[in-house]
């Protein structure tokens, strides 16, 4: 008699029956069963790969809900019209497509034959961690970025912290890894954000602050640099940050003092006057929030000239007060929201500028901010959520090595 046999792999999850939202924190490494593409049970495997998950990156959003600040209703949402209580978490990969849905060629797979990044079995493969309808109207005028229908790995569905995963084959993206190292290729989606924010305005020429110098904010300082900003100015908690800043290019840095507010929301006096002084009083042009924090977003408005363009794309759960909103519409501000990368634009951009080594950009980003890989490449067989916390707060930026 043949023994059913179960496929186990593992993977980082949250259960919110076992692990409370608000008595917990951290993601627990679980069985999971393996990922198969059965076109007979579930016709939209036909459309869909398995992926042996390479190296993930670990972001901004996998932090807030590390330590449950941001997502929780995405998570929790999600998982009750899922019908359960586990999410796989991670959304950043390069993964190996080792299986392939009888309908992914003929649909997503690129007939350039000078592109030798290919869709099919063997190719390396990173991806947008949105998944959209392609039916609702953002979607059909191009707009996917805000689909009112999507899904986004590791939050709304189960998402790479796994060793396979299953993956709808039109967010995948191919990667030359002759031109870009496997760890950049990882993090191919954060450093889409950074892509989608400086090229909503012309940055050629302009004054431009960035609030908050973790990995995305370190990605838009290099390239406002690269698209011709006249002077940069990094403001940040973090000290570290602050130093790999000034390495990547920023001209000015500043420290966000540690003084006690009233509010949380309220900016930083000390930082906009210091911002003022350095812009002869005038204020940025473009001002970058990618902090999330509430000072944060007040010092980005009180930072920018009149006529100046704010670009948010921090987030943190609840409310804030923007103390005399008046004040925007009467200075003429322009506000611009960043959520994802516009799919596949900012993905072709995002290619041209790593796959160019001249830019120093790749290696800029291997250099400082991976710091080569010292302490910022983490085995995923050996996670503890100890030192894993260890490494997610010392670096801006880390990285899982899967099946690396
Ligand atoms: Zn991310
Ligand atoms: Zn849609």
């Amino acid at each position: 008699m043949l023994k059913k046999q179960k496929n186990l792999i593992k993977a980082l999850t949250l259960d919110v029956k076992k692990d409370k939202w608000e008595k917990s924190r951290g993601f627990v490494m679980r069985d999971v069963a393996m990922p198969t593409l059965d076109e007979k049970k579930n016709p939209a495997d036909a459309v869909s790969v398995i992926l042996k998950i390479r190296y993930a990156g670990v972001c901004g959003s996998d932090r807030g809900i590390w330590y449950r600040n941001a997502w929780k209703d995405g998570v929790h949402d999600s998982l009750k019209r899922e019908g359960k209580s586990m999410r796989i978490t991670g959304h950043e990969f390069l993964g190996e497509i080792i299986e392939i849905g009888s309908m992914v060629q003929s649909l997503y797979q690129d007939t350039d034959l000078q592109n030798k990044a290919r869709i099919e079995i063997g190719s390396l493969v990173s991806g947008d961690s949105h998944v959209t309808c392609g039916r609702c109207y953002q979607c059909r005028i191009g707009e996917q970025h805000v689909c009112i229908n999507e899904s986004i790995l590791g939050i709304t569905i189960d998402g790479i912290f796994a060793e396979y995963v299953k993956i709808p084959a039109k967010n995948l993206w191919a990667v030359d890894t002759a031109r870009l190292r496997p760890e950049i290729a990882a993090i191919y989606d954060p450093f889409g954000n950074a892509v989608h924010a400086t090229t909503v305005v012309d940055f050629r020429g302009q004054r431009v602050a960035v609030f908050g110098c973790g990995p995305i904010g370190l990605f838009s300082i290099l390239l406002a640099r690269n698209f011709g900003a006249a002077k940069v100015i990094a403001i940040d908690v973090n000290k570290n940050n602050l130093n790999m800043a000034k390495k990547l290019g920023a001209h000015e840095i500043i420290l966000i003092p540690k003084t006690k507010k009233k509010n949380a929301w309220e900016s930083d006096k000390s930082v906009v006057a210091r911002i003022m002084k350095l812009t002869y009083g005038k204020g940025v042009d473009v001002a970058l929030e990618m902090a999330g924090a509430f000072s944060s977003v007040n010092n980005a408005i009180d930072s920018a000239r009149r006529g100046g363009q704010i670009i948010f794309f921090g987030l943190k759960d609840g409310d804030l007060t923007i103390p005399k909103f008046s004040r925007v519409i009467a200075r003429g501000l322009t506000i611009h929201s960043i959520i994802g990368r516009q799919i596949f634009r900012t993905w072709q951009i995002a290619q041209r500028i790593l796959n160019d080594k001249s830019n120093g950009i790749q290696d800029s980003i291997w250099n400082v901010i991976l710091k080569k890989g010292r302490g910022t490449i983490i085995n995923f067989k050996d996670f503890t959520p100890k030192s894993f916390e260890k490494a997610m707060n010392e670096n801006p930026k880390i990285i899982f090595k899967i099946n690396g």
